[in-house]
């Protein structure tokens, strides 16, 4: 009777092969030796091991789920668990995440995404704006185009691995018998050697350089939104593709205005009297001035709504609105006859205020009129 090898990596019978691949670098991460000393994981490591082995090759896994032994043949072999040949690229692969592919790699890869940060102020991220900047990263070398080669020469076959970028050895461990794989040195794993790089690149396909561009930043963007420039990034080793570049918007603080999402705040102060009897206000926006109205009566905290004043939207018609918060004044430092003036107001609306005396307060008053002076 077969292993399940199935039950082994914890998975269903119809698992994808990504699904396998999952379930084993999580078993191999919880009982490899280095990490879990203790023998009877070493035993279940080997059967991980195996049972990947089978299930993530389409071949073996058939036969498995025809209920024939993979490694059979009818013994000879030495069957799973017995000392078996262990694939050493799954283990690295399950420790560092490396694919499958074998071989060796190519001179020419694609370039990394660039970003760069752009500073603007509150009218350009509300309006759009067509930014320049200045852009540092890699380009195609123009003296080899990319190739790396002096001109009039070629790369050449690596000698050390023959082409194939990688060297491999055999080594007995309690795995059993270990092939692993190593980049080769000579050619830093890509097969072939360039023996008279361009002097321009020194052989990378590419230079740095700055350029200077100009990005259209869309109206209605926000703090922390990144514009994607298609291809502007960096060029890749050996001339590869280039990256993206992104435009990260920074926005710079207001003076006056403070922005939520679309909306803008903003802080204006009202005298008491203002808000008592209510009064015009003139309000600088985005737009230009706006004259507000301050209804009589109006509360400290109060907030008057201008529509359709705030940051316009980035998808879809419309802007956001303005809040202006109001704060009102309490006047200070009054005149004898400013005193007398609220001092009647306040009598005149049954508000009497104690008077404060220079030698104690109101509550030393109220102490005396205990104690009966
Ligand atoms: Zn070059």
């Amino acid at each position: 009777m077969a292993k399940d090898y199935y039950g082994i990596l914890g998975v269903s019978r119809e698992a994808s092969p990504d699904e396998i691949k999952k379930a084993y670098r999580k078993l191999a991460r919880e009982l490899h030796p280095d990490i879990n000393p203790d023998p009877s994981a070493q035993e279940k490591f080997k059967e991980v091991n195996t049972a990947y082995e089978v299930l993530s090759d389409p071949k073996k896994r058939e036969m498995h789920d025809l209920g024939g032994d993979p490694f059979g043949g009818g013994g000879g072999m030495g069957g799973p668990g017995g000392g078996s040949f262990v694939d050493f690229q799954n283990i690295m692969d399950a420790f560092f995440g490396t694919s499958a592919a074998r071989g060796p790699r190519p001179r020419v890869r694609p370039g990394a995404d660039a970003i760069l940060r752009l500073e603007l102020d509150l009218d350009e991220t509300s309006f759009g704006v067509e930014a320049p900047i200045s852009v540092d990263t890699a380009v195609l070398c123009t003296t080899c185009s990319g190739a790396g080669a002096a001109a009039g020469t070629h790369p050449a076959t690596c000698d050390a691995c023959g082409g194939r970028g990688e060297v491999q050895s055999v080594q007995r461990t309690f795995l059993g018998q270990v092939i692993s794989a190593r980049p080769c040195v000579a050619c830093q794993g890509f097969g072939t050697v360039i023996p008279h790089p361009c002097s321009t690149c020194g052989g990378d396909g590419r230079v740095r350089t700055r350029r200077s561009l100009t990005v259209k930043i869309p109206a209605g963007v926000e703090d922390g939104m990144r514009i994607r420039l298609a291809q502007q990034g960096e060029v890749g080793p050996g001339g590869g593709p280039p990256g993206d570049l992104y435009v990260e918007i920074a926005e710079r603080p207001h003076d006056v205005f403070s922005r939520k999402g679309d909306d803008l705040h903003c802080r204006v102060t009202v005298p008491m009297t203002a808000a008592a009897l209510g009064t015009r206000l003139t309000i600088k926006t985005l737009d230009g001035e706006e004259a507000v109205e301050v209804k009589a009566g109006t509360q400290p905290g109060a907030t008057l709504r201008i529509r359709e004043k705030g940051v316009p939207h980035l998808r879809g018609a419309g802007r956001g609105d303005l809040f202006v918060h109001l704060d009102v004044r309490t006047p200070q430092r009054l005149s004898a006859d400013e005193e007398r003036a609220l001092r009647e107001f306040a009598r005149m609306r049954g508000e009497e205020v104690a008077e404060l005396s220079k030698h104690g307060g109101f509550f030393s008053r109220m102490r005396d009129a205990f104690n009966g002076h």
